[in-house]
């Protein structure tokens, strides 16, 4: 089944655009609570169907792509390809916010009677998210972690690195036992993965209305009382993730693959958009999975291995947030920052957007771990918190974006992308 591709878009499109003059009428006339608890849940339901496929869905197509690699070496340099990618991208988009923000220095300019409100506007949110940070696990722990002890818990629990290391062993091992008895686990599995892929297609009938629903709650809900120091800040994110989107992965793939970057940026859209309304990659991986197989033209294979593991990994938004938060809340402080503490943000931004789940709002919580690192204090998070929501909208579309361009670079680079 085929889905036009181009009348999905405008319906979710419209339904973001109508969602959004609702959201703006709610807050303006005071009908918020009705938005939000009547429209809201069809929003809620949207993204529990779409997240409902993503376990099956992840363990399935990862586990036949593996099964299918008859050549064991290829998956180890598509590995090593795709984390190169993820790491470079991931560092280059640290860089671009820490320039920006260092240049155009939004947090700058503050009266000393608006700083000292604002540092002191410690939220409950605030605090319960600071205590969430503060309990993060060691290096050590998170690279065990990925192993897991038993792999049900892990597909109960939605771990994804553990679900793609179960997935990855045991496709690898499938191809070591005889044929006679891989093959009916193989077929049993693609077929899942048939049922979830087609599950998915339906799911995305409803994306307008979804789309509809979570845009309105957000704006009726957030408002449009943004302070301008909060805007400043807000355009210098954005204007970063759009630079990172425009610069680095149009010169990915033009530089790796003859695809040409309209094909790759309408292809993506929907995914895009998805991202955008749930805020949140691992929600969306699903339609990733399935605009990049269809409409970018990469092999299943290296889409199973490469997207599940971007949604969990790969966050080039949330670095790039990572970086421009860290440098505008010291700002905000008055406090200035050395190279070397810029440069401990690159490296523990990157650390942290790795550890960042593919959901709403973690990379709030993980921005602690780079706040730490260079002595600035944890309470700059409750400054950002009242656009927190829509940056995690944006910064989501640009991890979603990064992992897919990364799929298609791979694939180029196999020799098995296919034109589109
Ligand atoms: N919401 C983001 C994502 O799922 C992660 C983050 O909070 O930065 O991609």
């Amino acid at each position: 089944m085929k889905l036009p591709r181009l009348q999905l878009y405008t319906k979710i499109l419209i339904g973001l655009l109508l969602g959004a003059v609702l959201g703006i009428l709610a807050n303006r006339w005071g009908f918020s609570d009705f938005v939000l608890t009547y429209i809201r849940p069809v929003g809620s339901a949207f993204i529990r169907l779409i997240s409902m496929v993503v376990v099956p869905l992840v363990f399935a197509s990862l586990l036949v792509g593996t099964a299918s690699l008859s050549d064991i070496r290829k998956l180890g340099r598509i590995g090593v390809k795709t984390l190169a990618y993820y790491l470079c991208t991931t560092t280059i988009a640290i860089s671009i916010g820490l320039l920006l923000a260092n240049t155009l220095r939004p947090g700058t300019g503050l009266s000393q009677d608006v700083r000292t409100r604002l540092t002191k506007s410690g939220t409950q949110d605030a605090d319960a998210r600071i205590e969430a940070a503060r309990k993060k696990p060691t290096v050590t722990d998170v690279l065990l972690n990925i192993i897991p002890t038993n792999p049900v818990k892990a597909f109960v629990e939605a771990k994804m690195l553990q679900i793609i290391f179960f997935a990855l062993l045991t496709g690898i091992c499938l191809t070591l036992i005889p044929t006679k008895r891989s093959e009916p686990v193989i077929n049993f599995f693609e077929g899942v993965n048939g049922v979830m892929i087609q599950m998915v297609h339906i799911i995305m009938k409803i994306a307008p209305y979804g789309v509809f629903a979570l845009v309105s709650a957000v704006v009726a809900d957030f408002g449009l009382e943004i302070l301008f120091l909060l805007l400043k800040y807000s355009i210098v994110v954005i204007a970063g993730l759009v630079l990172h989107v425009v610069i680095v992965y149009s010169l990915a793939i033009k530089l790796f693959s003859r695809q040409k970057i309209k094909t790759f940026f309408r292809g993506i859209r929907p995914a895009q958009l998805i991202a955008f309304s749930t805020g949140s990659s691992s929600a969306t991986l699903p339609v990733t999975m399935e605009c990049t197989e269809r409409d970018l033209g990469v092999p299943r294979e290296i889409c199973s291995f490469a997207l599940p593991l971007g949604a969990t990994v790969n966050m080039d938004g949330t670095a790039l947030y990572q970086g421009v938060s860290a440098v505008f809340i010291a700002q905000v402080f008055g406090m200035g920052l050395t190279v070397a503490q810029q440069l401990t943000i690159v490296l523990t931004a990157t650390l942290a957007s790795i550890g960042t789940a593919g959901t709403p709002g973690a990379g709030v919580i993980t921005l602690a771990i780079v706040l730490k690192s260079i002595g600035v204090p944890l309470e700059g998070i409750a400054i950002i918190l009242g656009v927190e929501r829509i940056l995690d909208m944006c910064r989501s579309v640009v991890n979603v974006t990064g992992d897919a361009s990364c799929a298609v670079v791979v694939a180029a680079t196999e020799g098995e992308l296919k034109s589109r």
